[in-house]
C-alpha cells in the first residue's frame, strides 16, 4: 500500500554524498516496459525473456525475438529522460537494457521442449546449461536477435546476461557462441554489435569465481532468489522450507559480499535483480556492500529510489560491517 504513496522519481538518484545508484526494472514482457517507465525505472536489469517462450506451441522466431527486444529498447528510449541514465555504471547515451538469454528449466518449463523432467530440477540441466547444449539452437536464434537490436539506435544500452553460470567453462562457451553467431552475421552482412555482456551470480560456485568471470565480463548480476536457494540447500517453490530461503541468512549475505567485492577487483560492476534488491528496508544494506546497480519489479522503484536518497554512504558501509559479523539470522535482524 505504501509503494502506490511514494511519488515518483524520473530522474537518477544518489545519496547523501552523491554516490549515483542505478535503479532499474525486472521484466517479464515487452508490454511492462511502459508502466516500468512510468515508475521511474532509470532501465532494465532483468528481462526474463524465457516468458516469451511460455504460453504457445513453438519458440519465438528470431524476427519475433527482435521485435520483442527492440520495443523495450525504444520504450525506454523514448520515455526515460537522458538525465535518467547519468547514475548507469559506464554511462552510454541510451538507457541500459539487461536482457537475459533465455532461463528455461527449473521451476521454469516449457512443454513443446520436451526437456527430459529428471534432468530438469534445480540441480539438473537449466539454464545456460540448456542453452550450451540441447537447445543450442535456440540460444543461437536469440543471440542472434539480440546482437542485431544492439545495432539499432534505440539498442545501444543493450546488454545480455546469462543465467545459472556456475563454471568458466560454460561462461567461455556462451562468449564463444556470442562471437560465432557475431561472424556469422558478419558474413551474411547483417548489422549487428556485441552488446555489453554480463554474468548472473545464482550459484554458490559462481560466488568463489566472481573475481574470474568479472575479468571476462562488463558485468555481474546477483540472482538473490537462486543464490538464496543454492546457498542454504532449500528449494525455493517449497513452503517448508521460507526460513531458509532467506536472503538475510548470515550465509547468503556473506555469499553477496564476496561477489561484489570480487566482481569489483576483477573490474565489472555489479547489480542484484533477486527479489532482495526490491525491499526499501534493506536499501541502506545494499548500497552499503556496494551494489552499483538494483533491479526489482517496477512498483518498489519509487520507494527504493527514495530510500536511496537518504543512503549515508560512509553509514551505511558501517551497517553492512556489522551485518556481516552477524552470524545467526536473529543477530542480521537485530543489527538491521
Ligand atoms: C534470481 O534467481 O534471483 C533471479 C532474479 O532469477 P529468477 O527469479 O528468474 O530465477
Ligand atoms: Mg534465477
Amino acid at each position: 500500500a505504501e509503494s502506490t504513496q511514494t511519488p515518483v522519481i524520473s530522474e537518477s538518484v544518489s545519496t547523501t554524498d552523491g554516490t549515483a545508484i542505478e535503479v532499474a526494472a525486472n521484466l517479464g514482457t515487452p508490454a511492462e516496459a511502459e508502466p516500468a517507465v512510468d515508475r521511474g525505472a532509470d532501465g532494465v536489469g532483468l528481462f526474463r525473456t524465457e516468458f516469451c517462450f511460455l504460453d504457445r506451441q513453438s519458440p519465438p522466431d528470431e524476427a519475433e525475438q527482435f521485435a520483442a527486444y527492440h520495443s523495450v529498447c525504444e520504450t525506454f528510449a523514448e520515455g526515460v529522460d537522458s538525465e535518467a541514465t547519468a547514475s548507469k555504471p559506464d554511462s552510454e547515451d541510451e538507457p541500459r537494457i539487461v536482457v537475459r538469454t533465455a532461463d528455461i528449466g527449473g521451476d521454469k518449463p516449457i512443454d513443446y521442449l520436451d526437456i527430459d523432467a529428471e534432468q530438469n530440477g534445480f540441480l539438473g540441466a537449466r539454464g545456460v546449461r540448456l542453452s550450451l547444449e540441447e537447445h543450442a539452437d535456440l540460444f543461437e536464434t536469440q543471440l542472434r536477435a539480440l546482437l542485431r537490436v544492439a545495432a539499432t539506435d534505440a539498442g545501444a544500452g543493450l546488454a545480455v546476461m546469462f543465467p545459472l553460470v556456475s563454471t568458466v567453462e560454460e561462461l567461455e562457451a556462451a562468449l564463444d557462441r556470442v562471437e560465432e553467431i557475431a561472424d556469422d552475421l558478419d558474413s551474411e552482412g547483417v548489422d549487428y554489435a556485441i552488446p555489453e555482456l554480463g554474468v548472473m551470480i545464482e550459484t554458490p560456485a559462481s560466488t568463489y569465481l566472481a573475481d574470474t568471470f568479472a575479468e571476462r565480463v562488463d558485468f555481474l548480476s546477483i540472482g538473490t532468489n537462486d543464490l538464496t536457494q543454492y546457498v542454504q540447500a532449500a528449494q525455493r517453490d517449497l513452503d517448508r522450507m521460507n526460513d531458509y530461503q532467506d536472503p538475510l541468512a548470515p550465509g547468503v549475505i556473506r555469499a553477496i559480499d564476496r561477489t561484489v567485492t570480487a566482481g569489483h577487483a576483477g573490474g565489472a560492476w555489479v547489480g542484484m535483480c533477486g527479489e532482495m534488491a526490491g525491499d526499501p528496508d534493506l536499501t541502506e544494506l545494499l548500497v552499503g556492500l556496494g551494489l552499483d546497480e538494483l533491479s526489482m519489479s517496477a512498483v518498489t522503484i519509487p520507494d527504493v529510489k527514495t530510500a536511496i536518497q537518504d543512503v549515508d554512504v560512509e553509514s551505511a558501509e558501517q551497517l553492512a560491517a556489522s551485518v556481516l559479523d552477524a552470524e545467526t539470522r536473529a543477530d542480521v535482524y537485530d543489527r538491521l
